[in-house]
């Protein structure tokens, strides 16, 4: 059923509260259901955006250019995926592992092979068909996204929850803070737009708040509460990432190399676990989408344009001579993982508070030397593979080339908003363990992309929607 703020007033509390209704919460309230347990989302918002509420998501931005923060994510029924792309695809293999080639790396404390098993019920809830990949050479692979229509999950589940009996819904209650005694969470603390509050005493507690929010909530949480909520709190707020994203150059193709389509007509390539280890980068991927028309299709001034390409000198001449651009071939897209490092954080402000006087959150987020060496050595990889296979050649851009600060071009990267929360084999490295608890408290959960130690380059959403339906059945199966 759906209810609004007084129903906390009046009512006791199903087993689980979980606060946030975007994919990971409704997910998770989902599955829950279908286990026949009874939970209640606390969602912030209504079923529309508020400005007074989105003025919440304000923060600031210290490092490189970065998006705004009150336009990153929202803050209503259905969180983000009110206003997603929808690409989808799990992370590799890879992704898991500790790489004991890089500095300060520990991976994840599960293995793919964990996640699998809840791909099922992903695709079902991103509406996804499954998707392939295969090595091109030994360094490079061409991977495939699927495509969500995209799933907007207010608009999908909206009757689900209006009809369900198990899975409640509870608008205009945006949490506040959490107050933990003896190692669990007693009470949350949640107010109206009215700045009406009210304290509800949980049994268990998911946080679902998104990649900000989660570590937000915990680090102010851990400030007003008598005992803390995250006891050894040195990881808490960092470890932070997003999928940094940057023009690299220009390919020009012989003929299509792609064997997957993908409704854009672009092809994803991605280096192989190999090549990964050998070159010691992070994982990206190379997005290139195909020309405005074929070889054959070519006229004068395109193949004047393919000769001055093909020659990096000419093209400076070019360049230098009439002072514009010179477009060689399609643009390739880099879209990558970035290094996992405690500098990159969220911390609160001790000057800036929201309306509800909780403090706003601070973003440190900066490329890393590893980040620029990694986009560099993919477009290598491509070039390497489309000129050994005599499919056409790549163009790296200096900026690409050099690999120490890349100019922002549209995208500068994917709102993807992970880490803060990592999940952790230890608490001295991790703020949750490998089923998502909060190290050292009994009820208290965190889901999201907040939890992941490391990033791929895939985007996150699908991960989330695994994570979810696996907790959804931890829960569920765990004694009572
Ligand atoms: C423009 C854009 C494009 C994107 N495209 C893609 C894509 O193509 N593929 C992909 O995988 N990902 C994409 N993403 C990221 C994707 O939207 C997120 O990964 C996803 O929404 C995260 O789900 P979530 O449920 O963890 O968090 P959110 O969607 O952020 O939901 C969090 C929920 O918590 C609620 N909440 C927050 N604070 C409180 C509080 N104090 N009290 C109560 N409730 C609260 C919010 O209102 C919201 O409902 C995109 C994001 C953006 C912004």
């Amino acid at each position: 059923m759906i209810y609004d703020f007084d129903y906390l007033n009046s009512q006791s509390l199903p087993p689980v509260a979980i606060i946030g209704s975007g994919p990971a919460g409704v997910s998770l309230s989902k599955t829950l259901a279908q286990h026949g347990i009874p939970n209640l989302i606390l969602e912030a918002g209504g079923f529309d955006w508020s400005d007074e509420l989105q003025e919440t998501c304000r923060g600031e931005v210290v490092g490189d250019e970065y998006w705004e923060l009150e336009f990153s994510r929202l803050k209503y029924f259905g969180g983000s995926s009110n206003h997603w792309t929808g690409f989808c695809r799990p992370l590799d293999s890879v992704d898991f592992a500790r790489r004991d080639d890089l500095e300060d790396h520990i991976g994840w404390p599960i293995q793919k092979s964990d996640l699998d098993p809840f791909q099922s019920d992903a695709n079902e809830i991103l509406e996804l068909p499954s998707v392939k990949e295969r090595n091109v050479d030994k360094d490079l692979k061409e991977v495939e996204f699927a495509k969500s229509p995209p799933v907007n999950f207010a608009e999908k589940y909206r009757t689900f929850f209006e009809t369900s009996d198990l899975s409640h819904l509870c608008l205009n209650a945006n949490v506040l803070s959490l107050t933990a005694e003896n190692g669990r969470v007693v009470s949350i603390e949640v107010s109206n737009l009215a700045k009406d509050t009210i304290s509800v005493r949980p049994k268990t507690v998911v946080l679902c708040m998104g990649g900000i929010e989660n570590s937000r909530l915990l680090l102010w949480s851990n400030e007003v509460s008598p005992e803390p909520i995250v006891q050894r709190a040195e990881t808490l707020g960092k470890y932070w990432m997003d999928h940094p994203h940057n023009i690299g150059g220009h390919v020009e193709f012989t003929h299509s190399v792609g064997e997957f389509s993908f409704p854009w007509s672009y092809s994803f390539f991605a280096p192989t676990e190999e090549a990964m280890r050998r070159y010691q980068i992070l994982n990206a991927c190379v997005r290139v989408r195909y020309g405005r028309e074929g070889a054959s299709q070519r006229g004068i001034k395109d193949f004047a344009r393919a000769a001055i390409c093909k020659s990096r000198l000419l093209s400076d001449v070019v360049e230098e001579t009439y002072g514009k651009g010179l477009t060689c071939g399609t643009e390739i897209e880099l879209v990558w993982e970035q290094q996992a490092r405690a500098e990159n954080r969220i911390e609160l402000s001790r000057t800036k508070t929201d309306g509800f006087g909780v403090p706003r959150p601070l973003l440190y987020w900066e490329k890393s030397p590893l980040d620029y060496r990694t986009a560099k050595v993919a477009m290598e990889l491509l070039g390497r593979h489309l000129a050994g296979t005599g499919h056409g050649w790549v163009r790296s851009f200096d900026h690409i080339i050099e690999a120490k600060s890349h100019p922002v071009q549209g995208w500068m990267a994917g709102h993807h908003h992970m880490g803060g929360t990592r999940m952790a084999e230890r608490q001295e490295v991790g703020v949750v363990d490998a089923n998502l608890k909060v190290f050292g408290m009994d009820n208290t959960y965190v889901l999201g992309s907040s939890v992941f130690p490391t990033a791929g380059h895939a985007n996150p959403t699908y991960t989330i929607v695994q994570l979810a339906v696996r907790l959804g059945r931890h829960l569920a199966l765990r004694p009572s």
